[in-house]
Formats: structure tokens, sequence, C-alpha cells
């Protein structure tokens, strides 16, 4: 059986539990140990997938298809490993099994309510990862701010299992903030005070605080946040704002918060690692060599957050080239024919995002017509590729009336074309095309010096694709399908073998680029923008 620690979050949400989480997970993988990182979100949509960017940030998509909370993301960018369907749970997911089993009859007559029957199905959950055998430890960050009454089931549910695990198997981590008041020159802790208070009415007690500051909290400070929420003068963290994500492993491994947790579970003879990789990669990215611009042109450039695995897989592949990668956003709704050499032309490269939607459709055909004249480095995922091949049709073939069938039912060139498993589909959740796909990738094409391979596995989310019914069309004037799924024949990636540098493709690289394996198609973009 797995130890597992859970991370509650008070007094704000945006702490930073996930990067917590993430960063603690490697402290303890680094030591050798199998970790793991599960989110519950206690929100009632059933995943993510359904949620408006706006809303929620990016929707991360797993290898086995589940449609997940961005912190999936950082778990995987920090430890390396997948994670899976078990990895999210919801309030919706909970609530649909109970109720499904309700119907069935399954609680023979019985009054179901959220104790007993909601917190057992948190706990199955919770419990599930750990069951598989394949981990040491499983940290469960639990979304929300601690008061919240979403989160009261979850908070439960952590308190009874309390009484269900070993002592020596139980760990609870809560993450405050410890606000500074610039007119008193003073930082404060009674939030904090205040934060586990509420969560000890609970009847939870977290073993280690680990506290969000933007100053040094000096001894004295831990000392009276130890007394006051009754943890160990050990275990008060100190959490100082950070220049960057990538810092926080390191600055947690100061405050020996994974020695912390070892003593408290009772390892004794985990070695102390440095971490060698992490250190190689932080130097590449404070200290790069060169630098460049990107333009990024989708429309939900406003929020970081919507983007957030290409942004990430960004500074992993300028890392890689020892380079700066400045990501200029550019809203695609801005682009029109008449500006877009102004609004581009100073770019060393131009990629465009995937997205849903006819809305800046017109920005991002001119801004990759731009790019391909102009011998302008070029890289596009999904929407991003298939307005690559709507621009090609239209200004190349020059097909009348040449779309997507997303953007337009009936146009004359659906170029772009539902998959024909989707057309009898009417749910919206959890039904495009989702998770990893293994396409072959044909010899002598850019994709495959890129990859090194014929063979690839990538991700997916998407309803429409190349209509195969254009193809020769394309390859007979530059556009090539170098990468090709072998068993639906669904194109996955088209390039313009006499340009510089233009590949789109149908899946989602950004998904699975991590910190310690940036993933070559972004590495390639940017070393073509550098030349
Ligand atoms: N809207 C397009 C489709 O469903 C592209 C999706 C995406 O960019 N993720 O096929």
């Amino acid at each position: 059986m797995a130890k597992f620690i859970f991370v509650t979050g008070g007094v704000t949400s945006s702490l930073g539990k996930g990067i917590l989480a993430a960063s603690l997970g490697k402290l303890l993988q680094t030591r050798g140990l199998k970790v793991t990182i599960q989110k519950f979100d206690p929100y009632i949509n059933i995943d993510p997938g359904t949620m408006n960017p706006y809303e929620h940030g990016e929707c991360y998509v797993t290898e086995d298809g589940a449609e997940t909370d961005l912190d999936l993301g950082h778990y995987e960018r920090f430890l390396g490993v997948h994670t899976s369907q078990a990895n999210n749970v919801t309030t919706g997911k909970i609530y649909q099994e109970v109720i499904n089993r309700e119907r069935r009859g399954d609680y023979l007559g019985k009054t179901v309510q959220v104790i007993p029957h909601i917190t057992d199905e948190i706990k199955r959950r919770i419990l599930l990862l750990g069951n598989s055998e394949q981990y040491d430890i499983i940290l469960t960050e639990i979304g929300g701010t601690v008061g919240d009454i979403e989160s009261l089931p979850f908070i439960e549910a952590i308190r009874q299992l309390k009484w269900q695990l070993p002592k020596e198997d139980y760990l609870v981590i809560h993450l405050t903030l410890v606000p500074y008041l610039a007119s008193a020159k003073e930082l404060k802790t009674k939030p904090t005070q205040h934060s586990v208070k509420e969560l000890q009415s609970y009847g939870v007690n977290p073993h280690i605080i680990v506290c969000r500051t933007e100053h040094p909290l000096g001894n004295e400070r831990k000392k009276k946040i130890a007394e006051f929420c009754n943890v160990d003068y050990d275990s008060v963290i100190e959490a100082l704002d950070a220049e960057s994500i990538y810092d926080v492993p390191l600055n947690i491994k100061q405050e020996k918060l994974d020695q912390i947790v070892l003593n408290k579970f009772g390892y004794k003879d985990v070695q102390e690692t440095e971490l060698p990789e992490w250190n190689k990669f932080l130097q590449r990215h404070k200290y790069p060599k060169k630098e460049i611009t990107i333009g990024l042109i989708g429309k939900y450039v406003e929020l970081k957050d919507a983007y957030i695995s290409i942004y990430e897989s960004f500074v992993h592949a300028g890392a890689d080239n020892e380079c700066k990668v400045n990501v200029e956003r550019i809203h695609s709704e801005e682009i029109n024919k008449n500006n877009v050499k102004e609004k581009l032309g100073h770019l060393d490269g131009i990629f465009v995002a995937p997205g849903f939607g006819q809305r800046g459709m017109d920005g991002k055909i001119y801004t990759i017509q731009y790019a391909r004249e102009n011998n302008i480095p070029f890289f596009g995922i999904c929407l991003g590729m298939q307005m690559a091949v709507i621009e090609f049709a239209k200004n190349v073939l020059k097909l009348e009336d040449a779309n997507s069938s997303e953007m337009k039912q009936k146009c004359k060139n659906p170029v772009i074309d539902m998959m024909q498993e989707q057309k009898t589909i009417v749910n919206m959740g959890g039904t495009m095309r989702l998770g990893a796909y293994t396409c072959h990738i044909k010899e002598n094409t850019l994709a495959y010096n890129i990859y090194g391979s014929n063979h690839i596995s990538e991700r997916h989310r998407h309803r429409y694709e190349f209509n195969n019914r254009y193809l020769q069309d394309f390859a007979d004037h530059g556009m090539v399908a170098s990468g090709i799924n072998p068993d639906s024949s669904l194109v996955e990636i088209m390039e313009i073998p006499s340009h510089k540098f233009f590949i789109g493709v149908q899946y989602h690289p950004e998904l699975k680029s991590t910190i310690l394996k940036p993933h070559p198609l972004f590495c390639a973009f940017v070393k073509a923008c550098l030349s």
C-alpha cells in the first residue's frame, strides 16, 4: 500500500498548490521513490472538457484520453511520468457514480447521503491509485480553499481516511498565505492561524504548514505559527515567492520539506540527492545565450493559463537551445489583410494555436499566408494545422470556398471535415478524438528529421480532420502529409518541403514536453527561428 500526502489550501486561491505538489513529488522521486499526483476538483462539471478556456484555462489531455485540470500538466512536466483518468476526479464524477449506483438499486433501499455515500466514493477514488501497487507515494491535491462549501465532502473524506490508513502512511500539508502589510511593514500570521483553525474545525490537523510569503518569515514567526497551529517546530515551511516555478523544488528542498515528509513517514534509509539535471535546465533557462521572439496567434491570448502547456513547451525548448524565447501573444481578431506585416514583421517565427470555432479565423489565415509567402518558420497545432490547410487550399490550390465544416457546414470544399465516427455523436462532453494515437512518419521529411523515427505516438483532442479526398491535390502543389495514423489513415502532420520550416500537426505535442525531455517539435521550431 502506498503512503498518502494530502495537500489543502487556505486563505486564498492561486497560492500554487499544484506547483507545490509537483515540486515535492519531484524531490521524493529523485530520492528513488515512485510518486504520482492526483487532483480532486470540487466543481460539478464531470471534467473541464466542456469549459471555456477563459473559465478554466487549458484542458490538459492524458495518454488515456481524460480531459483534465491544467495542474496535471505541471505534474507530468515536473515528474516526467504519465497521469491518467484516475488522476483527476471532480464532484461531478463522484455524484454521477453514486447516482448511477442508486438507479441500479445498489443501495438496497437506503437513503443515499453525502455521508457516507459521497464520502465513501471520494475515498474509493483517492485510494484507487494506491491499490495499483505502482507507487510508493501518492500526493492528492484538493482544489479550492478550505472553507469553501464545495470542498467540504473532500475534507471530510480526508478526515475519515486518518482512521482508515496506518498512521505512518497519512500526512496532511496545508498551504497558506502570510501576507505582508506594507503600511505596517509586517508579515501577518493571523490569516494562517484562522485557516488552520477552520481546517481543524472539520477535524483535520495538518502535519505540515507551507507558508507563501513575499518576505522571509524568520524563526520567531515560524515558531509562532507552529505553536498557534499545533504543528512541530520544524514543520512550518517557508515558501518565498520564487523567480520562476522551476525554482520551487530547490527552494523547498532548502527548507527540507522532503526530509520532513520522509521522517514523518518513517523512512530511514532514503538517501539525500542533488538534482543535477534539473539544475542544468535551470542554468540554461536563466542564462540564455541568444534570444528570439515568436508570435503566438490565438484567441485566448489574454489569459496565460489558456495555452499554458504551449508556453511551458517553449520554455523547455528555449533551455534546450540555450535561448530565451519571448512569446508575443497576438490576438487573431486583430490581424487583417492590411496590418499583417506590421503585426508580424518583427517576429522570428510564427505559431498558430489550437482552438475551436470561427472567431478570429480570418486573422489566422492572413497570418499563415504571411508566414508561408515570406519563408518565416511556421508551426501550427490542431486548429493551427487545420488553418494552414485551409490557407493553402484557398491561396495555392485556388479552391473556391475552401473551409472546415466546423466553420461552415455546407462549404463547397471541406478540406477539413468532421471525422466519420463523430457524425453520430450528440453529447459534447468527452466525445472528441481524445488521447494517444500512433502515427507513421514518412522518411525524408521534416517530421522524420525532427523525430528521427518512423513511429511516434501523440495525444489528440479534436473532432475534425484533414479530408483525404484532397491529399493528392495538396501533394501536387507542394504541401505533403508526412505523418499518417496507420490504422485510420487520418492525416497527423502536414508540411511544405520547399519552405524553410513549415509544419502543422493535428495532435498536441505540447502535452508531452517535460522539463527534462523537451519536445523535439518545439526544439526544432525554436532552432529554425534562431537560424
Ligand atoms: N476545432 C478543431 C477540431 O475540433 C481543432 C481542435 C483543437 O485545436 N484542439 O477539430
